[in-house]
């Protein structure tokens, strides 16, 4: 039960902290065009937590669903009442071991980038109900509910 990891992350001044527990649901690419404007960026790069498995510290602003620092406009998380959505880039150390297993809305994806191997590819939003229902997915051994 020690080996439960704990991720901790937070916006670029620091004013919002946030620390997730346990392995995500699921890691993503989006090169959707709400992704691009809310982010800056040719694509986001999330991880998928239960909300269980979400802390936060600090106060936000939100558009929509999104979250982030009203100081330094960082984007934190987008959060509803079954799952956080975590940009990677946000988390305090490197994220190389949260790779992405899929990518979504691959007709906005720049020419000069590439399919990522072995990810699924989705048109738009994952099409699934296969795997799009977290309470289904079973939380790695030794998880931590955080209530
Ligand atoms: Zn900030
Ligand atoms: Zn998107």
């Amino acid at each position: 039960m020690s080996d439960t990891i704990r991720r901790t992350g937070g916006c670029l001044c620091g004013g919002v902290t946030f620390a997730v527990t346990g392995e995500p649901v699921r890691v993503g690419l989006c090169h959707c065009k709400d992704c691009r404007k809310a982010g800056g960026s040719v694509f986001s790069a999330f991880a998928i937590w239960p909300r269980r498995a979400f802390e936060m510290t600090g106060i936000v602003s939100s558009y929509g669903t999104r979250s982030f620092c009203p100081t330094c406009g960082g984007r934190v998380a987008w959060v509803d009442d079954k799952e956080a959505e975590v940009m990677i880039g946000s988390l305090d150390i490197a994220p190389s071991d949260l790779a992405p297993q899929y990518e979504l809305w691959i007709g906005r994806r720049e020419t000069w980038l590439h399919a990522l191997p072995g990810t699924k590819q989705f048109a738009h939003d994952r099409d699934a109900p296969d795997d799009g229902d977290s309470a289904a997915v079973t939380p790695p051994p030794g998880a931590v509910a955080i209530d």
